[in-house]
């Protein structure tokens, strides 16, 4: 068994394995946070294990997540993997994270083609030109691959992204993997269109822990402006069945994603769920209330594209010590040129506009 790295036990005891969308390779790197994605070849990901193992002083380049969570005195995923994982495993893997299916219902406007089945079925509609590979076809192969270089008995954790895990079989074709489940702890991150059949609740009761990240950035039209074209009645209602129709051991929460049209309107959702999830209302749902936990939109939505007038009214909207405050205050103004030329591709497209379902935030943008 060789050393743990106490710096980060996501470095020596985790990985995360991806199939980006377009391509049919399979990546690796120790978090879904970390910044760079390595091709999977069993000589090269010995390499990168010891790398990670042994780097056990500082962040790595492509931590910078972490890093800036922790300059805006956020907690970062190495503080929560550090918390979760426990002491004196050595190297053994403990969590897994599986990015392997990117079939998707839905073409959330700050994500792409890399994640979602739909926006590159949507590009192929509209580009003629633009080729790409469902890479879904070849998943048996890559979880074989997967098995052949971990050990699944070690593996305390299984975490499922997607596209949306619902809406496939992949996860399944792991949990049937699993041989002692009453010790694993399951994870979903799903855009909470579609609540899971009475196969899939009847398979949990067998697991230690179910969890469930539901993603929604706002309420109403707002939520289908950003989830495009998933409706906030159909998820709002999925949410509630989370609560009340799921076994005693799955836990949920909301993971909500602040890019510069959501970030003064991310109260709404926060007010949403103080009514549904009030303990005055409906009680502790086992005994957790439902949280919110913001995360940072990147890429073409990247919350650095938040104008500096703007980030103003968001400090005076959210308060000086909310998380997006914080890193509102740490990230340099990006310009936002690039994000408004997709709004204005992809608006006409969907019969949306922006300037109408953000209405406040439009000036800050002319
Ligand atoms: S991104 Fe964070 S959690 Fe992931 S390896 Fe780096 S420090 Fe650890």
């Amino acid at each position: 068994m060789s050393k743990q790295n106490l710096f980060c036990k996501a470095m020596s005891n985790a990985l995360s394995f991806r199939i980006p969308g377009e391509s049919n390779s399979l990546t690796f790197n120790p978090c879904c946070l970390y910044d760079h994605y390595i091709p999977f070849h069993p000589t090269l990901y010995k390499k990168h294990r010891e790398i990670f193992i042994n780097s056990d002083k500082e962040f790595l380049p492509g931590c910078s997540k972490c890093e800036l969570k922790e300059k805006t005195h956020g907690t970062s995923h190495r503080q929560f993997m550090n918390r979760d994982i426990p002491h004196g495993i050595g190297s053994d893997i403990h969590k897994l994270e599986l990015v392997l299916d990117t079939t998707c219902n839905a073409a959330c406007i700050q994500c792409g083609t890399y994640q979602s089945s739909l926006w590159r079925n949507e590009v192929a509609n509209r580009d003629k030109n633009y080729q790409h590979i469902q890479p879904e076809t070849q998943i048996d192969s890559k979880i074989d691959l997967i098995q052949s270089s971990v050990d699944f008995s070690t593996v305390k954790e299984f975490h499922f992204w997607g596209g949306e895990p619902f809406l496939t079989d992949t996860h399944l074709k792991f949990l049937n993997r699993i041989e002692d489940p009453s010790d694993v702890v399951i994870r979903y991150t799903t855009n909470g269109s579609i609540f899971p059949d009475e196969n899939v609740l009847k398979l949990w009761e067998k697991f230690k822990e179910v969890k469930i990240g539901i993603s929604a950035d706002g309420i109403d039209d707002r939520f289908y402006y950003i989830r495009w074209p998933l409706k906030w009645d159909k998820v709002s209602r999925n949410i509630i069945h989370f609560r009340d129709d799921t076994p005693p051991n799955v836990e949920y929460h909301v993971n909500c994603c602040a890019i510069p049209l959501n970030a003064l309107y991310l109260l709404e959702l926060v007010e949403w769920l103080d009514v549904n999830f009030s303990t005055h209302t409906h009680g502790l749902h086992k005994g957790k209330k439902i949280n919110c936990n913001f995360i940072r939109g990147e890429g073409t939505l990247d919350i650095a594209c938040t104008p500096m007038s703007l980030r103003e009214e968001i400090w005076k909207t959210l308060g000086e010590h909310h998380p997006i405050s914080n890193v509102l205050r740490e990230l340099p103004v990006k310009d936002p040129h690039y994000m408004l030329h997709h709004l204005s591709v992809w608006d006409p497209v969907r019969k949306l506009n922006w300037r109408e379902t953000f209405p406040d935030i439009v000036r800050h943008f002319e």
